[in-house]
């Protein structure tokens, strides 16, 4: 039987803190509500404790919809302004807690049996506070990929035991590879009970994100924290839309998705907009190029039989299109002039698609709108 896989979205909070503009509250919340809309089941709203903008964010998201969590450290401090935040809505509340050597004696300078006596202390704190709301709170586990391991098992142990619902396993600076993750995901299952839901959070230092993210999937994730656009710290998170396309493509894998993408490409755009970050030409999916071909060979198969296209734009809101330049051949050109209605006879092919190569030499560009129009003209086809 098919599992569900729960999709978390983190761009309000992981790739909002590596933004170049600060959006205003009702832009987060447009874009929040949105990511929730077409079928994500968590949207993480933003850090209360750190800036207003994220307070106001995450108390006017949860007013109108559900499923909005806030981030936090796991201090009390932080605990009570999400909780503020969320006011008399329901509180989801993901608390951040370091799981290495490094992180607890030489950032946090303390020993592990001091931080694990007051972590039993703040999970006892959130898990009442949130249960007593009709909430509840998650942990995700930072920097798991370097953790102290018995450390971590005992941490972990502890925020199940103490009525966590769902652990995540950060790779916070992006340095797992498949291989190591799908061993260490594993073992990370199996620190505490198996009732408590399972949660995987990558990042592409290495380009390794969705890859990563994927096998913990495989290895029993239940929750998948994403990005749209693969934004995100540094070189961003795993993105939403090459992980659900795989899913889609490998049936056999056994995990349904349930998100609507057929607007996706318009919301990657309008959140590039708002965050002040162009999306690359040739991003998978959302980038401009994604569905453009421009090789003669490519274009000509594309024409004839679908040979170049492995992802469907119908699916994403995109739309397949054909570039001309000094690479393209006789059907692409002959397909991108009728586009602009003129219809090239079969006796004047040939001069044109040298003359569109020799011209885009020429400007250093590939061929525009007008170009085509003063090829055109030049051709006697107007
Ligand atoms: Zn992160």
């Amino acid at each position: 039987m098919n599992r569900k896989l729960v999709f978390y979205d983190v761009t309000l909070r992981d790739a909002l803190q590596a933004a170049p503009r600060t959006p205003s509250v009702k832009e987060r919340v447009n874009i929040g509500r949105r990511i929730k809309d077409i079928g994500f089941d968590y949207v993480e709203a933003g850090f209360p404790f750190a800036s207003e903008y994220d307070f106001q964010t995450v108390k006017e998201l949860s007013s109108n919809i559900g499923g909005v969590v806030a981030f936090g450290r796991a201090t009390k401090g932080d605990i009570d302004s999400s909780l503020n935040a969320f006011g008399n809505n329901k509180p989801i509340l993901n608390l951040v807690s370091p799981v290495s050597r490094e992180h607890i004696y030489k950032n946090l300078k303390l020993d592990f049996n001091t931080y694990l006596e007051r972590m039993e202390e703040i999970f006892d704190y959130v898990n009442k506070e949130t249960s007593k709301r009709g909430g509840n709170y998650m942990m995700i586990f930072e920097d798991s990929s370097r953790a102290d391991k018995p450390f971590f098992e005992k941490l972990a142990k502890l925020a199940a035991d103490n009525g966590a619902y769902s652990l995540t396993y950060a790779d916070t600076v992006g340095i797992e590879m498949p291989r190591t993750i799908s061993k260490k995901f594993s073992e990370f299952r199996n620190y505490a009970d198996k009732k408590v839901l399972h949660g995987i959070h990558t990042h592409n230092d290495l380009g390794l994100a969705t890859a990563n993210s994927l096998e913990a999937v495989l290895n029993g994730a239940d929750i998948v924290q994403t990005t749209i656009g693969t934004l995100g710290e540094r070189a961003g998170n795993c993105s939403a839309e090459t992980l659900i396309e795989i899913l889609r493509q490998n049936k056999d894998l056994g995990i349904d998705v349930d998100i609507d993408t057929r607007e996706y490409e318009k919301l990657n755009e309008d959140i590039s907009d708002t965050f002040g970050i162009s999306v690359p030409f040739n991003a998978p999916i959302v980038g401009k190029n994604a569905f453009t071909h421009w090789s003669g060979m490519h274009q000509n198969g594309d024409r004839k039989a679908n040979l170049y296209r492995p992802v469907n734009p119908d699916h994403w809101g995109g739309e397949v299109s054909y570039g001309i330049n000094s690479s393209s051949g006789s059907i692409g050109v002959k397909h991108v002039f009728s586009n602009f209605g003129i219809e090239i006879p079969e006796s004047k092919l040939v001069g044109i698609v040298w003359r569109i190569k020799e011209l885009s030499g020429e400007l250093g560009r590939p061929i525009r709108s007008d170009d085509i129009q003063s090829i055109a003209r030049e051709f006697e086809l107007i």
